[in-house]
């Protein structure tokens, strides 16, 4: 099967979260497995929001690998895309659609892959589980927290997984980067409320609570948090910084000096965006409450604001942090922080890097802090150490971050295909 057309087909599937209605795209990979003598079982909490699991029996040389991903995707505004983002369409050698990216492309690759091995009958050196989940895109509840939490058994001594981030392209000074996800950022998710005078609509307005908001959202400022060198940022900056000429080289080092990290990140422009979350923790409003007449000024306002903290910070140093930045003229309530104990082990590192090499001897693989979060969170609890695995040769006008969940997401064919052998030289020797 070629990796473009299942791509194509699982992008016509609309997967949309909420409400994911996942269940017929899941059917449709039941089929192909099983048509291809693999036998899978479908895990649900939700007869919509099915997960497929399949355990492909390998050597006893190493622990069983997990692959697994996400089916759902989330909203396109259509009227903004260039073509309809649930038809599949190629055009300009890429394959269209959402999801192209994040993360159906990747399952079409995995799916590819393991099909490849098992019709070749490949050695495999431990088990494979293969885990299609629901629900990633919310709060993962009908997919990956819900079979980690009732079906643990399934996953005994599986120590690596591969899923989403990594293998994708950065371009830093003329040079090719592959980042593998090893750690990801925690969530902390807060509502601030602010109270101020109320008043009538007609008369000069006092201290309202809409000022201090705005106060509020004005001082919070990137630059004036505080830095965290975490352990993947670190290996990753030496990676980087041990491959780039005089005195590039020097000067992106010093990003792990936190005195100086700032002034690197200001230094490097537009080029450092991609780096500066994983710098610090960051808070971002995105809902605003509060008034609901025209004429009445709101004695309150209620905030909600989106918080990714770097693992290993408490909620406390959090909450500590924002008052130093943004004052205290504030009442911070329902703080929902879902932080989990994660030690990164970077035992499977170096055969990834041996695959993506294969695969393209220029790019250069290093370790990577993802800013967002994905179902790694669920599988860490479970002593799954994650690695991003979805090499994609991205060309330099099509950046990763602003393809995902944005407009027009799309993936080369070259890159699928590429991507597809990538996987498959990895399988053969985990
Ligand atoms: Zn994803």
């Amino acid at each position: 099967m070629e990796p473009e057309i299942l791509l194509q087909n699982l992008i016509k599937f609309n997967t949309v979260n909420p409400p994911g209605n996942e269940y017929r795209c899941i059917k449709y990979i039941d089929k192909i497995l099983t048509e291809n003598g693999i036998k899978t079982k479908i895990l649900f909490k939700d007869p919509k929001r099915l997960n497929l699991y399949a355990r492909i029996k390998g050597g006893s040389n190493s622990s069983p690998l997990l692959i697994y991903g996400h089916l759902d995707v989330v909203k396109a505004e259509s009227d903004k895309w260039s073509i309809d983002p649930f038809k599949g369409i190629i055009k300009e050698g890429m394959v269209w659609g959402r999801g192209a990216l994040d993360m159906k492309g990747g399952i079409a690759m995995y799916i590819c892959a393991v099909l490849k091995a098992v019709n070749e009958k490949v050695k495999l050196p431990g088990d494979i589980i293969l885990c299609f989940l629901s629900d990633e895109e919310e709060e993962s509840k009908s997919g990956a927290e819900y079979i980690t939490e009732n079906y643990k058994d399934l996953f005994n001594n599986v120590k690596y997984a591969i899923s989403e981030f990594g293998g994708f392209t950065i371009h830093i000074a003329g040079k090719k980067f592959y980042p593998v996800q090893i750690a990801e950022k925690q969530i902390c998710r807060i509502e601030a409320v602010f109270t101020g005078d109320p008043g009538h609509g007609s008369l000069v307005s006092g201290n309202t609570a809409f000022k201090k908001a705005a106060q509020f959202i004005n001082k919070n400022d990137y630059f004036k948090y505080p830095v965290h060198i975490h352990p993947a940022v670190k290996l990753m900056v030496n990676r980087i910084g041990s491959t780039l000429g005089f005195p590039l080289n020097l000067i992106f080092l010093l990003l792990l000096n936190p005195a100086l990290t700032n002034l690197i990140l200001k230094i490097m422009g537009p080029k450092g965006d991609i780096f500066k979350p994983m710098f610090k923790n960051i808070l971002n409003p995105s809902v605003i409450n509060g008034g609901d007449k025209i004429n009445v000024i709101p004695s309150d306002i209620t905030v909600k604001m989106d918080g990714r903290l770097i693992p290993g910070v408490t909620k406390d140093d959090f909450i500590y942090e924002i008052k130093k930045v943004c004052g205290s003229d504030f009442i911070l309530k329902n703080i929902d922080y879902k932080g989990y104990e994660h030690n990164i082990n970077q035992g499977l590192f170096s055969k990834i890097e041996s695959a993506l090499k294969e695969s393209d001897p220029e790019g250069i693989p290093v370790p990577f802090l993802l800013p967002g979060s994905t179902d790694a969170r669920f599988f860490s609890k479970l002593g799954i150490q994650t690695y991003g695995f979805i090499p994609i040769e991205l060309p330099k006008d099509i950046p990763f971050f602003k393809t995902i969940h944005g407009i027009d997401e799309r993936i080369p064919v070259a890159s699928l295909k590429k991507g597809v052998s990538a996987v498959y030289n990895f399988i053969k020797n985990f």
